[in-house]
């Protein structure tokens, strides 16, 4: 896409594009204007960073097919394994906190320290 042309304001030239400076400059009078300020300079940033897509699990709905077993005891049946993921609690700059799922009875309990 061409980005449309801009004019000089005091002499109404057309404003060459210098890439090098990132400027937008008129050959007759020396005016400069910074790029990226005009509309087309924004159209084409906002085109080409598109939005990222945060995928949030929730990890309270029993989907447990993809979290990851690591060695802890059930205290409800012994089992020795168990799914774990890390949940924040409460304020953000608190820890977060671990919890756990016995993969044998699905005992759910969180690590306290
Ligand atoms: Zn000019
Ligand atoms: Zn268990």
């Amino acid at each position: 896409m061409k980005p449309a042309l801009e004019f000089c304001p005091s002499c109404k030239c057309v404003l060459l594009e210098d890439r090098k400076k990132k400027v937008l400059l008129c050959r007759k009078c020396g005016f400069q204007k910074p790029l990226g300020s005009s509309e087309s300079q924004r159209f084409v940033e906002s085109i080409e960073k598109p939005r990222e897509t945060v995928i949030v699990k929730d990890t309270t709905k029993g989907d447990d097919r993809t979290l990851p077993i690591t060695k802890a005891e059930c205290p409800k049946c012994g089992n020795t394994k168990a799914y774990y993921w890390m949940m924040q609690t409460r304020s953000a700059d608190e820890a977060s906190t671990r919890f756990y799922q016995c993969t044998k009875c699905k005992h759910t309990w969180r690590e306290y320290e």
